[in-house]
């Protein structure tokens, strides 16, 4: 039987999204051969090595390759057409996705008055 994406309809485009290119890790996402091979030269400014293994450079909680406008609360991949294979394997509408999102949206904790 043929499996069936999930239903996407309700999700911003990923273009407009950039949900699950933020995370706390500095090795959050890996960086092949072929991967660096389609980055070309941008390679150097939007990878970086950890325990010896090539991930994508994350900045600000973020990898560096998402262009964030906090006026309009948009954010997007600057190397969309280009972008690692673990990028392209996250299916939009998948639960992995779906959990980006929700922690994307989930209101953040007032910091304690001192
Ligand atoms: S895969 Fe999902 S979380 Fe990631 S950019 Fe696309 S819509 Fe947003
Ligand atoms: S390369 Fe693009 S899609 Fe992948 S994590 Fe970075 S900004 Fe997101």
């Amino acid at each position: 039987m043929q499996r069936r994406a999930p239903a996407a309809d309700d999700l911003p485009e990923c273009l407009a999204c950039g949900a699950c290119c933020f995370s706390s890790e500095a090795g959050y996402l890996r960086v092949f051969e072929v991967d660096a091979a389609r980055l070309g030269a941008d390679r150097a400014v939007v990878t970086v090595s950890v325990g010896g293994a090539c991930y994508l450079a994350m900045k600000d909680g973020r990898c560096a390759a998402l262009s964030v406008d906090l006026e309009r609360g948009s954010a997007r991949c600057t190397l969309y057409p280009r972008r690692p294979d673990v990028c392209r394997h996250l299916q939009r509408g998948s639960a992995q996705c779906r959990q980006a999102i929700a922690r994307a949206h989930r209101p953040q904790r007032a910091a304690p008055r001192g």
